[in-house]
């Protein structure tokens, strides 16, 4: 828990040796299947939200039997749920695995009232697309804020950005070292039985991207933690550091961690596939009744979504014009739209996905089809026919607690239309009633745009653009209750967690105030003095003014309101200090700036100082 963003791979692991010596010193086998059932450990250290005095550390841990163990050099890594000696989660996966038993029990119910075969039981699959930047490791050692943090708390920007989307989708180039560090990254996943499908780059310089098969929840995100301890590990032999934070750099785009979600037997039919449901129930109707009580999920706890995704360097990512807003709305696409509007306003007919065929007017192109639907990646939780991907989500997460929502609120809607259904309402009925009364939820526009964004605020779609006023509504009324009823969160694990988020994200500005301190005083002063030119005053007086904002912190009383603190402390004042700083880098000549500028950080492409390396000849 809490531990995104600034550490080098977000599992908790103990490693154990798995031998002994017997009575004549020798060497034995020492392994035993308790062993890998269950084991005990000193949780102390671990942050728990007050769950538990320090003088109550015992900690649990318990075979995942959900997840394949996996084998990585020396060792043997078992998938394991965490918790207090008495039961508490101090995991992200025992919360995950709860709201996967009520998406199972919810959903195999409302599938088998709708006259399908769930007998297999229901599981939620995804498919996690990982962004990231590769720079160059010298240039990384230059940049204390890099180092500590994951993101440039300052930094003039340098002359070329991203004005020209050169970088998106363009060759992946053996000239530098990334492709072979990409290669290499993928060698290692697929020997740990994890396979990386695509790999590309993305729009801004040094930006790049994984996404790789999906799979059932808990495999997939066991292994995206491995990923990315893989993607930081590797990069290091190349001669590049990964940075897997949100926002590393300022006025190029940030990276996010795609959440592609959707629901299916586990004899895989999908129950966001039309097709494959209406064919499994032979009920026509069916898959407008599960598509309506997601839409009435989306629409209900539209804060949850919200509060999953408030990483702290999600911060900077959400609502500019690269990252969906922070407003749960969701596109459906057209075809879908007028589908589900016609079945809410009483048609029974079949749902016929349109396709079009594009000619290009040549003859060595052959005329080709295509979806009718366009895709937008404006919104925060698009559907793209058969998955919704969720794009809000932060590249630096463990995806665990944006799943335990999703599950959650679908698994609640599932409830309460089987209930309905049971107690003798008709399903389309009840699905109609959910459609009218959520249909502001649906938005095919363009997200960006700011009077959209006034229209959805208007009409009640949930927004709430702090991330630690987002993190608030975890122990609110509403979402204590949703919880507690779906078994997945108690309201104290809520507050809890409610707190341990808060303070990560503290813990995370505090370092980033200091952070700025240090490369003042020990940087941007010693460079303004050598060159004779800039504001050094103003840079003088910066340092008093951090120094009280973190005192400020340290004053306030609970987890919430040094949290409040923090946010205005690094959205309000950082953001000002940065500028007299880059206005300094600015006029200072580059024999005397000692910091690595945004031109040495972000264009491998021109850097001559990587070799180009090839990798498995
Ligand atoms: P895109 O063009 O949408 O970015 P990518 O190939 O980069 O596509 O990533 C799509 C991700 O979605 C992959 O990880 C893929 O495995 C996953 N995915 C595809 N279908 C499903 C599904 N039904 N449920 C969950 N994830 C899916
Ligand atoms: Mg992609």
């Amino acid at each position: 828990m809490a531990s995104s963003g600034v550490r080098h791979g977000l599992t908790g692991q103990v490693q154990n040796m798995m031998f002994k010596f017997n009575s004549d010193y020798e060497v034995v086998q020492d392994f035993k299947g308790k062993t890998l059932i269950k084991g005990e450990t000193d949780g102390s250290s671990f942050p728990n939200g007050g769950l538990r005095g320090t003088h109550c550390a015992g900690g649990y841990l318990a075979l995942d039997t959900s997840s394949p163990i996996l084998c990585r050099g020396d060792t043997i890594f078992i998938p394991s749920a965490f918790v207090s000696y008495y039961g508490a989660a101090l995991d992200e996966k025992t919360p995950l695995l709860r709201s996967n038993a009520a998406l199972d029990t919810h959903g195999a119910r409302l599938f088998t009232l709708l006259g399908g075969d769930a007998s297999s039981g229901v599981q939620a699959n995804i498919g996690l697309e990982q962004e990231m930047f590769l720079i160059p490791r010298d240039q990384y050692y230059r940049r204390p804020d890099l180092q500590l943090t994951g993101r440039t708390i300052m930094g003039k920007n340098a002359p070329r950005g991203q004005e020209m989307c050169d970088h998106y989708m363009a060759p992946l180039s053996s000239a530098t070292s990334a492709l072979a560090a990409m290669q290499e990254m993928q060698d290692e996943c697929w020997r740990m039985g994890m396979p990386l499908k695509t790999r590309h780059r993305e729009v801004a310089p040094n930006q790049f991207e994984f996404a790789p098969l999906f799979g059932s929840n808990t495999t997939q995100i066991d292994q995206n933690v491995f990923i990315m301890q893989i993607i930081e590990e590797v990069a290091a032999k190349h001669g590049l550091a990964a940075l897997l934070q949100e926002k590393p750099f300022n006025d190029v785009n940030g990276s996010g961690k795609h959440n592609n979600w959707s629901i299916a037997t586990s004899s895989g039919i999908n129950f966001l596939a039309p097709d494959e449901v209406i064919e499994a129930t032979g009920n026509e109707e069916a898959f407008a009744v599960i598509m309506a009580a997601i839409v009435a999920a989306i629409d209900e706890h539209g804060d949850l979504m919200r509060a999953a995704i408030a990483n702290p360097g999600n911060d900077f990512r959400l609502g500019a014009c690269e990252a969906p807003p922070a407003i749960m709305s969701t596109y459906l696409g057209d075809d879908m739209t007028s589908y589900l509007e016609a079945f809410m306003n009483g048609s029974s007919a079949k749902y016929e996905p349109g396709t079009k065929t594009l000619d290009l007017g040549t003859k060595e192109v052959m005329p080709f089809q295509v979806p009718a639907e366009d895709r937008n990646r404006t919104s925060p939780f698009p559907y793209g026919g058969a998955r919704f991907e969720f794009r809000s989500v932060g590249s630096a997460q463990n995806v665990s607690l944006v799943n335990t929502v999703l599950n959650t609120i679908a698994a609640e809607k599932f409830a309460a239309f089987a209930d309905r259904i049971e107690a003798g309402e008709n399903p389309a009925d009840i699905a109609r009633e959910a459609l009218k009364k959520h249909w502001k939820v649906i938005f095919n526009g363009d997200n960006y745009c700011e009077e959209n964004q006034n229209m959805l605020t208007e009409s009640g779609v949930w927004r709430i653009d702090s991330g630690v006023e987002a993190i608030t509504v975890l122990s609110s009324e509403k979402n204590i209750s949703l919880f507690e009823k779906m078994n997945v969160f108690t309201g104290t694990e809520l507050h809890a967690r409610q707190d341990v988020l808060h303070d990560h994200y503290t813990g995370t500005v505090e370092m980033e105030a200091l952070c700025m301190i240090d490369m003042i005083n020990q940087h941007v002063i010693p460079s303004v003095k050598e060159a004779e030119v800039g504001p050094l005053d103003e840079l003088t007086a910066s340092i008093t003014t951090l120094k009280a904002g973190v005192a400020g912190i340290h004053a306030a009383e609970s987890s919430v309101d040094k949290a409040q603190l923090a946010r205005v402390l690094r959205l309000e004042t950082m953001i000002d200090i940065r500028a007299i700083c880059d206005a300094a880098e600015e006029v200072v000549p580059a024999e005397n700036w000692t910091l690595a500028t945004y031109k040495e950080l972000l264009f491998l492409d021109q850097q001559t100082t990587t070799e180009p390396e090839f990798f498995g000849e």
